[in-house]
């Protein structure tokens, strides 16, 4: 099966994509930490993307001339950015995407068409569910939901 990342998603106006650089970078200073490079570039990117994008294509993206970027810088960024709840890893994808709203608390979910690949995030909160049973301490949640996005219907 071939994916296409890229197809068409509604894309943040140029004001919205401002707009959540500078939430990014507020919510970061707001924890004492720096926004420096590769954190604000990686997240740039993600903001940018169409859909998810794996760590190699987000290193790709950050060669800034010759200077070659490793992964190990690529991963501390995106590390970064899932704990400050500004991105979410698509585990079936091994892929990362920019948070659709990362000042509203909440675990994400995931719309994936099975045909192009297109995904988008819906808000979910695990409090909806009622009460983890006694005694389990929720360490992560992956929920994705697979079908066929309008576009190849
Ligand atoms: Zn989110
Ligand atoms: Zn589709």
């Amino acid at each position: 099966m071939t994916t296409d990342q890229d197809a068409p998603r509604p894309m943040r106006s140029a004001t919205a994509h401002k707009a959540a650089l500078a939430e990014a970078e507020a919510r970061c200073k707001a924890r004492g930490e720096a926004w420096t490079p590769p954190r604000c570039p990686t997240y740039e990117l993600l903001l940018a993307a169409a859909g998810p994008r794996t760590a190699y294509e987000l290193m790709a993206g950050l060669k800034r001339g010759a200077r070659y970027v490793g992964p190990p810088t690529v991963y501390r960024a995106l590390d970064f950015l899932l704990a400050i709840g500004l991105a979410h890893r698509v585990e079936s994808r091994k892929a990362y995407l920019a948070c659709a709203a990362p000042g509203d608390p909440h675990t994400a979910a995931f719309l994936i068409c099975d045909r192009c690949g297109r995904t988008d995030e819906l808000l979910h909160h695990l409090d909806d569910w009622g009460p983890a049973p006694a005694g389990f301490v929720v360490r992560a949640v992956t929920l994705e939901i697979r079908g066929d996005c309008p576009a190849c219907r």
